[in-house]
């Protein structure tokens, strides 16, 4: 007889996609070693605030990304996550969440630009809630299964332009925006609390500096860290 029974299972589980298989804990160089291998370089880098490091080797970051790249997912470098996007390097990951937190725990974190999600998920482990803006439809929509998938019930992914984002009501301790700008867009320090900070890459096209945004009271102050290279932010939603 050619072809399958009706009553016969189209695959068991030792046939199905590895894929089906991805944990959290990985194996290999996805493992939970490979990823404390990669704290202990941000340390070297200079990443010194010791609740973004945990929350840096909790999240695994290999699930963020296509199967085909897991094993370089703990690598120093930006990764391709389609639509032309990028998932951020681990560096400016720690550095933004560092300069954002200023060591203080957090209460509500607004981010700009979710991609798959991985900076979320570090952000929603040093907050309460995360709100997460992501234009491209596609990506909001998978960055909501892999944050689902982890666990992450604290972060909120939104499909909107997050450049537009207002608020009367709601106030951030923190912004933390992931594409580049050619300058702060004007409406987003003023979704900050009072003492809240923005962290925002700002720049040419092909090289922007991180920079730091600080509230205090009415006035805003602009302070200019290092040099960074985002993929750009755009207008409108997709
Ligand atoms: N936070 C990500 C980095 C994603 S790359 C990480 O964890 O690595 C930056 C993302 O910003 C892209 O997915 C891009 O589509 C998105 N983006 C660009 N302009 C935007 C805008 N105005 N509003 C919301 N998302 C935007």
């Amino acid at each position: 007889m050619i072809g399958k029974k009706a009553d016969e299972p189209l695959a068991t589980a030792k046939q199905l996609p590895s894929g089906a298989a991805r944990t959290a804990q990985g194996s290999g160089m996805t493992s939970e070693r490979t990823r404390l291998r990669m704290v202990v370089r941000l340390r070297e880098q200079g990443i010194a605030d010791e609740v973004v490091l945990a929350a840096m080797s909790a999240v695994p970051r290999h699930l963020f990304v296509d199967e085909a790249l897991a094993t370089r997912s703990y690598e120093d470098t930006a990764l391709p996550i389609g639509f032309g996007q990028t998932i951020s390097q681990p560096w400016v990951v720690a550095r933004s969440a560092e300069l954002a937190r200023a060591g203080r725990a957090l209460s509500l974190v607004l981010e700009i630009g979710a991609g798959c999600g991985y900076q979320a998920a570090i952000l929603g482990r040093l907050a309460k809630e995360v709100y997460t803006i992501e234009r491209i439809g596609a990506l909001a929509a998978k960055a909501r299964q892999t944050l689902s998938a982890i666990g992450a019930n604290n972060v909120k992914v939104r499909n909107a332009d997050g450049q537009e984002a207002t608020s009367n009501v709601v106030q951030f301790d923190a912004i933390v925006v992931a594409a580049g700008a050619p300058s702060v867009p004007p409406n987003l320090p003023l979704l900050l609390a009072e003492g809240g900070r923005l962290v925002i890459p700002v720049g040419a096209p092909d090289r922007q500096r991180l920079t730091l945004v600080t509230r205090s009271g009415d006035s805003f102050s602009q302070q200019a860290f290092e040099d960074v290279v985002f993929v750009p932010l755009k207008s409108g939603q997709e």
